[in-house]
């Protein structure tokens, strides 16, 4: 879902409450405001040429992200568990950075018996938004 903004007027809406036409290349375009008291319109032509910037009537402002979607540009837990203590350390950096908190750690051995890889593990949490 995507809204729409009026350059005219400044009115924004969702892209299906304005009227829609289509320009000569059969593509659908925004014809007119959906503010019934501003005529800001555009013309098939215009859609056509398609005029770009600050002179184009209307504007797209992005799409509308769902809170599902926000969810998930974000893990609630990460886990990082490397051999090699420069990338795991480079790793944990960059987590604290980017605002997760640091919920446990352990460092060991991976493997059976004898064999001795190191091993560093770290658990990440988002931090919770304080207010
Ligand atoms: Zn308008």
């Amino acid at each position: 879902m995507r809204q729409v903004k009026c350059n005219r007027c400044g009115y924004i809406g969702d892209e299906s409450e304005f009227p829609k036409g289509h320009d000569f290349l059969q593509n659908e375009y925004i014809s007119k405001c959906a503010n019934t008291e501003c005529d800001n319109r555009q013309s098939p032509s215009e859609a056509s040429t398609g005029v770009s910037g600050d002179d184009q009537p209307f504007e797209f402002i992005g799409e509308v992200a769902s809170e599902e979607a926000a969810m998930a540009e974000r893990k609630p837990v990460i886990t990082i568990n490397e051999s090699k203590a420069e990338i795991f350390g480079a790793k944990c950096a960059a987590l604290v950075k980017d605002g997760y908190r640091l919920d446990s750690s352990d460092c060991g051995f991976l493997g059976v018996e004898y064999d001795y890889c190191a091993s560093w593990l770290a658990i990440f949490v988002d931090t919770p938004e304080t207010s």
